[in-house]
């Protein structure tokens, strides 16, 4: 195999075996820049995701090229200054990287996520009107402000927008993932600068977390983030979070802290109604000086029920589909666009990854149905929801009643922690894409 190959094979691996947040935020984008004498250097988009891959990952991928290339391997990061072309998904503007002072980092803002360019409907309408009352008047109205919905429906667009416009104000706005704020601050407890962590973070006039849920069961984080977030209530300055669900169905969030989120104000957003999708494809189009026939905008739009990043992956498709071809866009190739994107595995269902993973451990069934709490048996049940949830589009209380009649809260609890357990332990995600392999043979 080419060192281009191998990269991508070891790339594939890397996808299956990491959490989705931890693959898209690190090595997504990367690219092999050069390969010489058994030394992959890899390009990656700045120098934080240089010093994070360097730190956590390079033993893990030297390994992995190693096995894939038959002959020893080392990697070297760097970073790569040419932006790749597809669009990037905020926060790692690859124009401005991050930059970190105090050993906190925060984010540029990202000028594709702004107010002007937010389709509003019906199922954001409320969102959207109380970021705007954060803008007007930060710290005084709803505080927190906690936006929630599923993924891909704008709750980084609407911190973003918020961010960006706060900073026009000249406010102090800070726009940091959950998971930055967690790596932070491992960082400065490792390197004794807890400080100047706590300080840069209660500087800010408005601090927008994105991604909170990502704390849930983290209790360090937690701790740390229930003296922030007072330090800054208790200053006036406004604090806005997003998360994937509500502060209720956050079964490992401390208490604390729930009854926090649930002070100021709550807004889900819903998944947007045809007339909205169109509008935002007709947005997308538009600004990016395509034209495109309204039959087409419908078709995509009816066929990406939800996910406004998949709508808009679509239209991306398509255009590219369409350039390729030298025709205007048509229905033939949204359709044909429309195809590539269906994820291939869609046809396996609970039952069967509870097979697969029985037999994998060697346990019955009916066992992991069980009410047992043995090890031997809780690990591998928790290691079945995690895997139901992100091979099938089962609901969490259908992967409930595939394994004994759990609730919803257990199970979300056991798709956290195998989530979280597979960040630190390189043997379970070679478990679970063994699973995985079995599952699809
Ligand atoms: P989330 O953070 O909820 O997963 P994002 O904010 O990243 O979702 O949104 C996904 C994509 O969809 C982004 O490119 C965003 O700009 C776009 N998007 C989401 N909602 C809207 C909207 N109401 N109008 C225009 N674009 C939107
Ligand atoms: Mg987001």
């Amino acid at each position: 195999m080419k060192a281009k190959q191998i990269w991508h094979a070891a790339l594939g691996e890397f996808q299956l075996e990491m959490t989705r947040a931890t693959f898209d935020t690190w090595l997504r984008d990367s690219r092999l820049v050069t390969y010489e004498d058994g030394t992959f250097v890899i390009g990656v988009k700045n120098g934080y995701a240089k010093d994070w891959l360097e730190n956590r990952l390079a033993t893990t991928i030297q390994r992995t090229l190693s096995r894939l290339a038959g002959r020893p391997a080392t990697v070297r990061f760097v970073v790569w200054e040419k932006p790749p072309a597809e669009e990037l998904p905020p926060p790692l503007n690859p124009s401005s990287p991050p930059s970190r002072s105090n050993g906190s980092t925060s984010f540029p803002f990202n000028p594709r996520y702004m107010f002007d360019t937010f389709v509003v409907g019906a199922s954001n309408r409320l969102a959207y009107a109380a970021a705007m009352a954060c803008v007007e008047r930060p710290g005084d109205c709803y505080n927190p402000l906690f936006l929630y919905g599923g993924v891909g429906l704008g709750k980084t667009h609407l911190l973003q927008a918020i961010g960006h416009a706060c900073q026009s104000n000249h406010l102090h706005a800070m726009y940091v993932p959950a998971e930055t704020f967690t790596n932070d601050l491992i960082e400065s407890i490792r390197t004794y600068s807890t400080e100047s962590f706590r300080e840069t973070y209660r500087t800010a006039d408005v601090l927008l977390i994105d991604d909170i849920h990502f704390i849930a069961g983290k209790e360090a984080t937690q701790e740390e983030f229930f003296h922030t977030f007072n330090a800054l209530h208790a200053n006036g300055s406004q604090i806005v979070l997003s998360s994937d669900r509500s502060p209720r169905a956050m079964a490992t969030l401390e208490e604390r802290l729930r009854s926090r989120f649930e002070w100021g104000l709550m807004v889900d957003i819903g998944p947007p109604d045809l007339e909205t999708r169109v509008a935002i494809l007709h947005r997308k189009a538009q600004a990016l000086g395509e034209e495109v026939p309204s039959p087409v905008l419908y078709l995509i739009a009816e066929r990406v029920p939800t996910n406004i990043r998949e709508l808009e992956g679509a239209l991306n498709r398509t255009l590219m589909l369409s350039s390729v071809e030298h025709t205007l866009p048509n229905e033939e190739l949204a359709e044909a666009a429309l195809e590539y994107m269906t994820p291939p595995h869609s046809d396996i269902d609970a039952e069967q990854v509870v097979s697969a993973g029985a037999k994998y451990y060697g346990v019955s069934k009916d066992e992991l149905g069980s009410k047992s709490r043995t090890r031997r048996i809780s690990l591998p049940r928790q290691i079945a929801m995690y895997l139901i949830r992100q091979e099938t589009n089962s609901s969490l209380s259908q992967i409930g009643n595939s394994l004994g009649g759990r609730d919803h809260s257990t199970v979300l609890h056991g798709c956290e922690k195998i989530a979280s357990l597979s960040e630190e332990d390189e043997s379970l995600r070679r478990e679970l894409l063994s699973i995985r392999e079995k599952l699809y043979q």
